[in-house]
Formats: C-alpha cells, structure tokens, sequence
C-alpha cells in the first residue's frame, strides 16, 4: 500500500492495481486526499477506510481485485471500490464488485477522483486544516521521484473485439493540450528524468476534439500527435530528460514523429501494440491501423532512424487462427526484427465479442504457439543485445552502485521501466565513478545477461 505523510490526520489506505493507465487515476486520487489533509495508511488495519483501485481486463485481473477487496473487508470493513472492475456486470446484470462483496461503501469505474472523493467525504469527514501547500506542483506520484507515467487521454474509440476497455472507459477523450504541457513541465521541474507517454491509443491524440487548437505558455499549440510529441521533446531538452512514447499504433502519420526522434528530442523507441501480422486475423480482431502495412511502415521507420528500438506485444491462439496465419505472424516477426515482444496465448475476456467468434482453439494449441512464439522473440532479442555488447550507452540510473560493493541496475533508451530489460552495471572501482538514483550515466556494454545487459561505467 502507498503512504502520504500528515500528522493527525484521518488515514485512507490506498491499494492500487492494474496497468499504467490506472496508476495515474491513483495518482489523482492521492493527489486530491493530500491536498485536502487526509494521511494514508499502509496496513488496512491502520486507516480510517480503504479504497480499492481495481483492474477488471483479464480474469486473473479481476480475481486479483476481487481477492484485494474481500482482504480489505475483512482487515477494516469500511471499503471504496474504483477502476475498470467497478464498471462491470456481473451475472443477471447487476453490478459485479456489489454483487460479490454487498459491504462496500460505494462504488464507481474509472477515472472517477470527485465521485471516489464524494464517497470518502460521506465516510470519513474532510479534516479541518488542508495541507494544499504540501502538494507538489505535478502532483503525488506512485512511481519513483525520477520517471513518471503522463497520460494524455482517456477511452478509446476502437473495438477491438478481444477487449472490453472501451465498454469500462468510454470513448476517447482527449486532455487539453495546455494541461498535459503544464503537468509535463511541472513534472521535470520537480526532478522527473523519464516521461512515458501512455493512453489507449497515443497515436488517435485529438481526434475527438478535431485537433482544436489549444494555448500553452501563450501560444497556440494544436491537439494532436505531432505537436505534443514536438512541444514535450523541447521541454525535455530544456530539463536534460527522456521522453518515451507508449501504445502507438502504426498509422501513416506517426511517420512524422521519426525526424524528432532521429533529431533526438524523443527517445527512438516506440511501444506498439500490434497484436498479430496476417491481416485477415487482424481484421477478425477489429484492429486499429489493420489495413496499414505495418511491416513496409516499420522498415520506413528503421531508415528513417536506424537506432529506433520498437517494442510490441501479440496474442497467439485467437480464434479460427491457423497455423498458416501463425507462422505469418512468426515470419513477420524475423522480418520486423522486433526488439522487445510479448506474447499472450489468447484468453476470453468475459463480454468481449471476440467469445462469439467460431474456431476457438482449444488451450493446448494456444499454449504451444506462445511458447513457439517467445522461442523465436527470444532469439531476435537476443542477437540484437548481442549486438551492443563492446558499445557504449547512455543510462538511467534506477538502483545506484556502491564503489568495490554491489552494482547498480540502469536502464537505456532501449528500456521501458517495468516491462523491458535493464542494464546491470558493475561495482565501480574509483570515488569518482559513485552515483544516485535518477542520474544519467555512460557505460561500455561488456556482456550480456539473459534479457538483459552488462556494462562498467566510462
Ligand atoms: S485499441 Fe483496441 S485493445 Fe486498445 S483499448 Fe482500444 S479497443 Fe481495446
């Protein structure tokens, strides 16, 4: 559980699941119970009540919340529910999370701060006297003080038909452009070395405000891709930081963000979900840009900037897929030379239409053309890593070595927190070579460690 530190306060015992996406409505929420005075509480038997921010997309997913839920019942009883799993319907229509658990306080979906913040005023009163000038500028954040998540828009106006995201989010709504440059600002000005850019679709900024013209710093600035990637990678030069880009989908007009990132203004690496290659799989699952040829546009990419790292995951196994169709998607992944994959084996989401779908497979099939799936990422990653080993890289220091003790771990530009690999760097010999946490540093690679890299300090 996450802790604010306020002396008398009422105590709010905060749980946060699920993806990025819900850990910046977290970020809000904890923002919004500082700013009013309220402490948090890292045992359920220490706070005053408890929310809950739950994850509802993959059924582990949704037992996890249900489990965290019960948990916190039982340990304090006095429990709010927000997140994606609080907008799903359990059997005969009702809603799940009240179905399984009657006792919760209330409940809402996500991006809900003043409904979540109205239900924790009706429980446990506002204290007297806010600490608002305690709150940073950019607000509380989960993640370590060096990177954070920027999130540019809500919903999505896709429909995927394995995905039940745009029935729990909505429709895509996108944020102003003002506010989004405003918090990415505040956000390196209060010491913040990383930025990841996440939404559902990253690519679809503005379209549902047609691209409006917006103002920041007194200036115009459109709503749209190109423009915030631009106006972000200059705030970032400004504040010697990076700027990560994250779900992109591959359409004609992220063509455009490749200059700035050959220029340098944003890191060269882009997280796109592509799911699968064949393009009739693709059009069995409704996808975004499925009609691109994602292999041409991802090759244009690599000349455009040949450092560029891409980053995607895949679904093996969706239903009627053949082994022709696989094996496609296999080719195209040696073809794509695709840095960093994931794969899942397809899974049925409850409610999804994908589940009408005919030719399910059965899971032993899926399972098998994961594991043939990550055999051959493997071995594209692997030689890639190969590759760096004798080069020498910028790092971001996410574990601080010790002179002659322990090493550090760093990541490059090559690596997303959380889901990529990382540096391990080796124990400095000299003083001068000691470092911090957030600290950008020099390393010569010398090796290379299952998905991850080695190197010493220059
Ligand atoms: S793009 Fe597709 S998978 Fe992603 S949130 Fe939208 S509907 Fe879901």
């Amino acid at each position: 559980m996450n802790e604010l530190n306020t002396m008398n306060a009422p105590r709010i015992g905060f749980v946060s699941l699920g993806c990025p996406k819900a850990l910046t409505d977290s970020e809000l929420i904890l923002t919004q119970l500082s700013a009013e005075g309220y402490a948090t509480s890292k045992t359920f038997q220490g706070a005053d009540l408890v929310i809950v921010n739950t994850c509802g997309f993959i059924d582990d997913a949704v037992r996890e919340s249900l489990d965290t839920i019960g948990e916190a019942l039982a340990e304090n009883g006095k429990v709010i529910v927000t997140g994606c799993l609080g907008n799903r319907t359990g059997d005969g229509g009702g809603n799940l999370v009240r179905q399984m658990h009657p006792s919760v306080l209330a409940v809402t979906g996500p991006h809900a701060t003043q409904e979540v913040m109205d239900a924790v005023h009706l429980h446990v009163p506002k204290p007297h006297d806010p600490f608002i000038d305690l709150v940073p500028a950019a607000g509380i954040k989960l993640t370590p003080k060096h990177y954070a998540y920027l999130k540019i828009s809500e919903g999505c106006n896709h429909r995927c038909s394995f995905c039940i995201i745009p029935s729990m989010r909505g429709d895509l709504v996108s944020r102003p452009i003002g506010d989004v440059l405003n918090e990415a600002r505040a956000l390196f000005e209060g010491g913040v070395k990383e930025l990841l850019v996440i939404s559902q679709d990253t690519s679809a900024y503005g379209v549902d405000v047609k691209y409006r013209t917006g103002f920041w710093d007194g200036k115009p600035v459109k709503t749209k891709m190109l423009d915030l990637v631009a106006q972000l990678g200059e705030l970032a030069k400004q504040h010697g930081a990076w700027v990560r880009l994250h779900y992109v989908y591959p359409y004609p007009h992220v063509d455009e963000i490749l200059p700035l990132m050959a220029e340098g203004l944003v890191l060269p690496y882009l997280d796109v979900p592509f799911q699968h290659a064949h393009p009739d799989v693709l059009k069995r699952m409704k996808r975004p840009a499925s009609g691109e040829r994602n292999l041409e546009r991802l090759l244009k990419w690599r000349e455009a900037c040949p450092d560029i790292v891409v980053r995607s995951t895949f679904i093996a196994g969706f239903p009627g897929e053949t082994e022709a169709e696989f094996e496609y998607l296999l080719d195209f992944l040696k073809e794509a030379q695709i840095d960093r994959a994931g794969c899942f084996a397809y899974s049925p989401v409850e409610g999804a239409p994908a589940n009408a779908l005919d030719g399910a497979l059965p899971d032993a099939v899926r399972e098998e053309r994961r594991a043939r799936f990550m055999a051959v990422a493997e071995a594209v990653s692997t030689a890639k890593l190969q590759r760096r080993i004798g080069s020498a890289m910028q790092v971001l220091v996410d574990s601080a070595p010790s002179m002659g003790k322990k090493g550090g771990v760093a990541r490059t530009y090559a690596d997303a927190p959380e889901i990529d690999g990382t540096v391990k760097i080796l124990p400095p010999t000299k003083a001068s070579k000691t470092m911090k946490v957030g600290d950008f540093a020099r390393v010569r690679i010398v090796g290379t460690s299952g998905h991850d890299l080695v190197g010493e300090l220059l």
